[in-house]
Order: structure tokens, then sequence, then C-alpha cells
């Protein structure tokens, strides 16, 4: 038996007839730990909805089991569950006012008018909407509906919140702003929250951890620093920040041959012999440029691109590879377009990854 929160163990789940139905979720095990803020991150049509499903109650596994703080609740009804959703659309109420659409969900469940009075105001103040308690929906703005509809998911304080896209309908600045809220009410209320994006940006700010899915799989599991510091495979890499792959051979347990014959160290897992035949990941921001000579590779800058506080070089290599080197304003000076540089790398910065299946 797990002691986490939520387990989900070898999830399977095929619509349509179990030989030849569309697989949305292949043998997906995860524990979820209690408190923690835990990130479904994968592009779209991967699978994290359904597996959110699963946990609120809407769909059942085809195979495998969903435990809760220690029950299996694979079978119960989702309004049996201590679990609350809150969807992309926030599915308010219109001819309810904002205190009473926070209050609906308590009142179903007969509470005393004085407790949920009590409570309606405890999380509109966590969601800082106090003073907008007697508005109706339609006189609020996207992103003060979305904390209504946070807060009524909150109000019966379910041990588990899900949250399905939730940020995607508001604007870059207003998102960026919601989630160091989120991430403040989720340490405020000591809830395990459940998070589904396929921004990798907003997994990263917000998550204690993350799962990094594909199609119908979960990649890797772990914090945002070691699945951006140590990717498993290139799908991961790619999909989380950005990441320029090149080929190269094992020279030996610690270091790389590289298109142009010179060895560079490698992170790289135990037990690839001499010789192998390999794809390193580096991360733009580990590429430094350098005068051609001092270079350990050197290529052609084939494109400039500014974006704001740094830029990115697109240099081409001898044998046609293509390279993005994250470049300061202060190197930046030293490049120009048709022009010949050097490339150096930081310590730590090649990592040999696993090829996609
Ligand atoms: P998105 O980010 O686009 O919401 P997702 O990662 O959440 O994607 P899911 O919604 O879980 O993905 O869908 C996984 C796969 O299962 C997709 O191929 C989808 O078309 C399919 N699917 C989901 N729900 C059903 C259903 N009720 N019937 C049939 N197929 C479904």
């Amino acid at each position: 038996m797990s002691d986490a929160a939520v387990s989900a163990q070898s999830i399977t789940k095929i619509f349509g007839p179990t030989d030849g139905g569309l697989r949305a979720l292949d043998d997906v095990s995860v524990d979820i730990r209690a408190n923690e803020f835990f990130t479904l991150l994968g592009p779209s049509g991967c699978g994290k909805t359904t597996l959110l499903r699963m946990i609120a109650g809407f769909e059942t596994p085809t195979y495998g089991n969903i435990i809760l703080d220690g029950v299996d609740i694979t079978t119960e009804p989702p309004f049996k569950r201590p679990v609350n959703t809150v969807f992309q659309s926030y599915a308010l109420f219109p001819h309810l006012t904002v205190a009473e659409n926070v209050g609906f969900g308590l009142e179903m469940r007969g509470r005393q008018k004085k407790e949920i009075a009590g409570t309606v105001e405890e999380v509109l103040a966590l969601v800082r909407m106090e003073q907008m308690a007697g508005r109706y929906p339609s006189q609020l703005s996207g992103g003060q509906q979305q904390r209504v509809a946070l807060a009524r998911a909150l109000a019966p304080r379910p041990s588990v919140l899900l949250l399905d896209e939730p940020l995607s309908a508001l604007d870059l600045k207003l998102r960026k702003q919601m989630q160091i809220e989120l991430k403040r009410m989720q340490l405020e209320t000591g809830i395990t929250f459940v998070f589904v994006t396929h921004d990798q940006e907003e997994a990263l700010t917000m998550s204690d951890r993350i799962a990094v899915m594909s199609a119908g799989r979960i990649l890797q599991i772990g914090a945002p620093r070691d699945i951006y510091n140590a990717p498993a495979n290139r799908f991961v890499a790619d999909f989380i920040g950005e990441s320029n792959f090149l080929p190269a051979t094992v020279a030996d347990a610690g270091s790389v041959t590289l298109g142009n014959g010179n060895t560079a160290p490698a992170v790289m897992p135990a037990g690839l012999e001499a010789g192998t035949r390999v794809t390193v990941a580096i991360r733009p921001e580990q590429i430094d440029v350098c005068a051609e000579a001092d270079g350990l590779l050197a290529g052609t800058v084939a494109e400039l691109v500014y974006f704001g506080t740094d830029m990115h070089a697109h240099l081409t290599l001898g044998d046609g590879e293509t390279v993005v080197a994250r470049v300061t304003a202060r190197s930046e000076a030293a490049l120009e377009k048709g022009g010949r540089t050097g490339i150096r790398f930081a310590p730590g910065a090649l990592r040999v990854v696993e090829d996609d299946a």
C-alpha cells in the first residue's frame, strides 16, 4: 500500500473496444505526495486530462487502480471523493453572486448557513476577491472569474484539488501573476494540487514535481530543476526548455568524440561502450562563443535573433549540423551574420540522451 496522497497504479485507458481501441494511457503509474504541487505536463493528446479525470472519477480506467489516502477509489463516483476540479472554462452560475457561487457546493453538502458564510469569506480572502462578494459573474473580468472558480473549488476543503489548464484563457501577464498566486494558495491551504498543462514554463514555475508525458506514457518524474538539468531522454530535453542535439561517439565513460574529431567531457548513463553512436543534448545557454581557433567546434553564423535581454545565434557547423547558442549582450559584438566563430561548452553541458523509442 502506498502512502502517497494519490496513487495511480498501472493505469491503462482504452477508449472504444479494448481490443483495437484508442490507448490514451498505457500502464501509467505515479505517486503524488500529500501537500505537493504536482504537474502533469505534455503535448496535446498525451493523456493528461484523461489521467486527471480518473482521479476525479469522471472516467474509469480500463486496467489499474486509483488509490486516495490509502483507499482504493477506482470505482467510487466523483461526488464521494474528497477531490474537486477547476476546469479551463470557469462554469460559474450566471444568476448567482460571487458569494453564492462559492457557497453553492457547501449548501449542497447540507452545511449550516453560518458555517457557509464563514468559509465563503475565508476562501474569497484567499483568492483576494473579498471586495467582489456581491457581484455577478458578468460583472467580472476573466481573471476574476477564474479566482471565483478557484474559491468555489477550495471551499469544501478537498484533500486534492485538480486543475485542468485553468490559466490558459488568461493573457500572458495575468497568467504569470496567477501562477504565483496559485502557488501561494497551495502553500497557504496545504491542499495537494494536481495541475495539468502543456506549457513547460508554467510547469517549471509552479511545481514541486512534474511528470512529463508523451503518447499515453510518463517519461520522467522529478523536481523542475532535475528535469531541466538531467532530462532522461531526447523528448524531455526537447520539450522542457530548448536543446540542441548533436551526433557523437562514446570515447570513454566520461567523454564523447564530436563530428570534427574533437573530444569533450559528457555526462552519460553507465555501461555505454566506447565507439557507440549517441546523441548529445546541449542547452543554448551552456554554449559560449569564442575565437574560432579557441573553439571545440567552429561554425558560421547563419542567423542572429534578438529577443530583449539576449540573442540567439544560429550556427552552421562544418558537418552541416546546426546549433543555437544563447549570447549575452556582452559577447554579441563579436558576432556578425556570415562570420566565423568558435564554440565551447560549460562544464557538464554535454549530456548523452536516449533517442525516443
Ligand atoms: P489536451 O492538452 O489537448 O487536452 P491531453 O493530453 O489532455 O490533451 P487527453 O484529453 O487525455 O489528452 O486525450 C488523450 C487521447 O485520448 C487523445 O487522443 C484523445 O483524442 C483521446 N480521448 C480523450 N477522451 C476520449 C473519449 N471520451 N473518447 C475517445 N477518445 C478520447
